[in-house]
């Protein structure tokens, strides 16, 4: 069993409750990535996601149950077999967990910390918060 030194902050799952998790600690703020990979998986506007550390991040159900599809690019789409619904999913580096944050199940509080890939949003994707906005990512060379 894992020790969290940290109390719960968070708790969330799929529509049917086969995947539960908490989160342990202080929240990140919401990443919201506008490209057209995330618009899919979400069927959205954006992907709302919270980077955690894996260290925060606590399987409290189907740890083994979500299922992942991954594009010829390696892209990766992870989610409940049973009700369709986006699941966390830790990178490959082990360090960090990728948290659709409509899955939490109350309004944790954080709030978007910025868009990406804003230069390939739907042309109805108004975004109303004043969060900075990146054509593709901060990172990426211009
Ligand atoms: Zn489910
Ligand atoms: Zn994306």
């Amino acid at each position: 069993m894992v020790e969290f030194s940290e109390p719960v902050s968070a708790t969330g799952g799929c529509l049917c409750g086969a995947i539960r998790f908490a989160l342990h600690g202080p929240l990140p703020a919401v990443g919201m990535c506008h490209c057209s990979k995330c618009r899919r998986v979400s069927g959205a506007a954006s992907n709302a996601i919270l980077n955690v550390r894996a260290e925060r991040f606590e399987w409290l159900a189907g740890e083994t149950h979500w299922r992942e599809f991954r594009t010829p690019s390696n892209w990766g789409s992870f989610f409940c077999p049973t009700c369709g619904s986006p699941t966390p999913h830790r990178l490959s580096d082990g360090k960090r967990v990728l948290v659709p944050a409509g899955t939490l199940d109350e309004d944790p509080g954080p709030r978007v910390l910025g868009h990406i890939f804003v230069g390939s949003k739907a042309s109805w994707d108004l975004i109303g918060d004043d969060a900075p906005q990146f054509d593709e990512t901060p990172e990426a060379p211009k």
